[in-house]
């Protein structure tokens, strides 16, 4: 793995708002070594229909009064169904050729979280993190435990072809050859998938989902399925999905140290994203980017890496898809 950043690209999208009234959504589809240079405009405008689609699905239930849940898990859902993006149908190989996928959910309401991991089978995992969290008595289920509790609530399971791609398996390859454990926009562009909404209630919460990183080994778990490392949500700060270098983000939990700074130290939420993705990743080798919105609606996808998929809507007119710096 890539463990120093040698080059840090730092970006940063913010969206103010003044008014506590109103109600946003904001996803992303992986940051990475996203290079306009790279990519074909065939492939670019694939990526910006994908990421337009979610966001205007996870948008329309908000502005129809839906909980921030509800908008989170629907706009993963709808990137975890596109092969572009590693998480669900476009998940990365492992090692020894298999998908292990991994999600989490949280609401900011209640601080009640569902997460799952090294799941095989499930075409949705963000969906069954959401019945962890609502039907398990538990907070984070992984393997074989995860897919029998899946049996259980009757979700959909599909054979090991629905989630192979040619790109990822050519990844695999390269990945081998190399010996590394790759991010998956280290060399490609497709990502970890995430969202982070607020809705009219002035409720919070965030999603992520991911595929891991390609030709990972012994059961690796990264970032995406644990409460405060990937994802966190809470109320009285804000909700945040991030991606990137799992192991970092895990260490420094960089999740609940986005909420932290603004809950204890009173940071912006730009500020808050800023510190984490600015100073402290960077610090220890970290690259990658993460979504935020606050109780105020005020939006932040920062990243630092060459590009983070990413776009946000909100009930006062912003509107952005991003792919670059
Ligand atoms: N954070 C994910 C992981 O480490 C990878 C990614 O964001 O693409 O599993």
């Amino acid at each position: 793995m890539n463990s120093i950043v040698k080059h840090i690209a730092i970006a940063c999208t913010f969206v103010a708002m003044s008014d506590t009234k109103r109600y946003a959504i904001a996803i992303h589809g992986g940051a990475g070594t996203i290079l306009k240079s790279s990519m074909t405009p065939k492939l670019e405008k694939a990526y910006q229909q994908i990421l337009e689609k979610a966001i205007q699905r996870g948008y329309k239930l908000l502005e129809k009064k839906a909980s921030a849940l509800d908008a989170v898990e629907t706009a993963v859902k709808l990137l975890e169904d596109a092969p572009l993006f590693n998480a669900g149908r476009g998940s990365v190989f492992t090692a020894n050729g298999k998908h292990e996928m991994d999600a989490s959910i949280m609401d900011g309401k209640t601080l009640d979280a569902g997460a799952v991991a090294l799941l095989q089978k499930i075409k949705n995992p963000i969906e069954l993190a959401r019945m962890v969290m609502e039907h398990s008595g538990h907070v984070f289920l992984a393997g074989k435990g995860a897919e029998d509790f899946a049996s259980k609530m009757g979700l959909k399971k599909m054979e090991a072809s629905y989630f192979y791609t040619e790109a990822r398996y050519k990844q695999l390859q390269l990945a081998k050859k190399a010996d590394k454990v790759l991010m998956d926009h280290t060399d490609r562009k497709f990502g970890t998938v995430g969202a982070v909404a607020l809705d009219q209630f002035g409720n919070l919460a965030a999603a992520t989902s991911t595929g891991g990183m390609t030709n990972k080994k012994f059961g690796r778990i990264g970032d995406s399925p644990m409460i405060g490392c990937g994802t966190y949500a809470n109320n009285n700060s804000c909700a945040v999905s991030c991606t990137g270098s799992g192991e970092y983000f895990i260490r420094v939990n960089a999740a609940f140290h986005v909420s932290a700074l603004m809950q204890y130290k009173k940071y912006s939420l730009e500020k808050a994203c800023r510190e984490v993705v600015d100073h402290l990743l960077p610090s220890i080798g970290g690259d990658g980017g993460l979504i935020a919105i606050d109780h105020a609606g005020n939006i932040s996808m920062c990243f630092n890496t060459e590009g983070m998929y990413r776009a946000c809507k909100s009930s006062v007119g912003d509107y952005s898809i991003g792919i670059y710096k």
